[in-house]
């Protein structure tokens, strides 16, 4: 029997699951190794916080996909990896060899080396202690009007921020929230018109963006910025981007200069072909992309077929990033900027495509 390891139910591994139901594999153990048995959409996290969703609506039952697909569940953290003995050391100290291995893992926040942001902000990621962190504070927000600081203006950050003061304001008391960019404005990247349509769009919603302001250290109740201002607020988001597991570091496979693991287009590790790696785990070798469900989501037909094929010795796919991903950006009430390459729309009717397409994406696994 050959063993195949899966680490982390992103996407990409979710996908595969279904397709190990379909289609089991003969003359293979597989392990999936999971921290959660529920795998939350991050596509869905700010529609939940708004309270357009309830979480049924936004998870993912990893566990029974698991057992439809034959697959054995693993309900631990990996905390380290090593390439060359081919194996993966779980939290609990438990040591899973592999013959093929394959990491769907997602990332870390990005805390940029700031004192302070892990210890006092609340990070974005893992989600259950954020959902749990957002119930405190909206308990917090029944007696008061709460000052939340939101730090980071990409997607995430924008869309949490709106979805934060539109829950908080729907249910009467109304917040102050602040997003902190550090470029001279929020979405970075995105195109100019997306910039300023955004920009608008923040203003109508009562969320004050501070642009060209780089947050330089947190502590508990106060944010500070490079230029020295200290500010008091209630709660700090922090939603600054996307680090690596550290781990990564030692485990002997080739990584980029984040420390994400470099693979080529096969979806393989560049050093130790044995190794997947898809989502935001990993950097496309030739034609880095941007970090985002978009596509982790598209790598998972991919990533299937290539797993297939490393057991059965078929031909390998190549997965080719689009150029430009379509992006959806919710903005609290039922409202979207949708932005591809250098065209930007809105309209309460894009909110309904981007539920349309995230509600179709969750009922696969239904
Ligand atoms: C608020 C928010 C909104 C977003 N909205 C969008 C959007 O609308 N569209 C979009 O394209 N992108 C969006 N993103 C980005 C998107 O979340 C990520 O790019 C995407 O989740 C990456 O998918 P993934 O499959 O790599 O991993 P993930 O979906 O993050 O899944 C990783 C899994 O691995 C597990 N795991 C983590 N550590 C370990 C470990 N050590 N061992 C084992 N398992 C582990 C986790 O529990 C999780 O189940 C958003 C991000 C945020 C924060």
């Amino acid at each position: 029997m050959k063993r195949l390891l899966l680490v982390g139910g992103g996407h990409a591994h979710a996908a595969l699951l279904l397709d190990l139901a379909a289609s089991k594999l003969t003359g293979v153990t597989v392990m999936l190794v999971t921290p959660d048995t529920h795998q939350t959409y991050s596509g869905m996290l700010p529609g939940l916080i708004a309270g357009h969703y309830s979480r049924d609506d936004i998870q993912i039952d990893v566990a029974s996909l698991a057992q439809r697909s034959g697959v054995e569940l693993v309900v631990d953290r990996a905390v380290a990896l090593d390439a060359a003995r081919r194996c993966v050391t779980l939290g609990s100290g438990r040591e899973i060899g592999y013959d093929l291995a394959s990491l769907n893992l997602g990332s870390l926040p990005n805390n940029c080396g700031v004192p302070g942001a892990k210890e006092c902000a609340i990070a974005v990621k893992p989600f259950e202690e954020f959902l749990a962190a957002w119930e405190r504070l909206r308990a917090k927000a029944a007696n008061r009007s709460l000052q939340i600081a939101v730090v980071g203006a990409g997607a995430a950050g924008v869309e949490l921020a709106l979805a934060m003061r539109f829950a908080l304001a729907s249910s009467g008391t109304p917040p102050g929230v602040v997003l902190f960019s550090d470029k001279p404005f929020a979405l970075p990247d995105h195109p100019p018109a997306a910039q300023r349509s955004i920009a608008r769009l923040l203003s109508m919603e009562r969320v004050e963006l501070r642009v060209d302001t780089r947050i330089a250290g947190v502590e508990p109740g106060f944010v500070t910025g490079a230029s020295g201002r200290r500010e008091a607020f209630d709660a700090v988001v922090w939603v600054a981007g996307a680090a690596p597991q550290p781990w990564f570091r030692n485990s002997g496979l080739g990584l980029d200069k984040d420390g994400f693991i470099l693979v080529d287009a096969t979806l393989r590790s560049v050093t130790n072909p044995e190794v997947f790696a898809a989502g935001d785990s990993a950097t496309l070798d030739a034609t880095p992309h941007p970090k985002s469900g978009v596509y982790a989501i598209r790598q998972a037909t991919v990533l299937a077929h290539n797993i297939r094929s490393s057991l059965s010795g078929g031909r390998s796919e190549r997965f080719v990033p689009q150029k430009d991903a379509l992006a959806l950006i919710s903005i609290g009430r039922k409202y979207c900027l949708a932005t591809r390459g250098q065209w930007t729309l809105e309209g309460e009717w894009l909110w309904r495509v981007k539920d349309s397409i995230d509600r179709r994406w969750i009922r696969r696994f239904h």
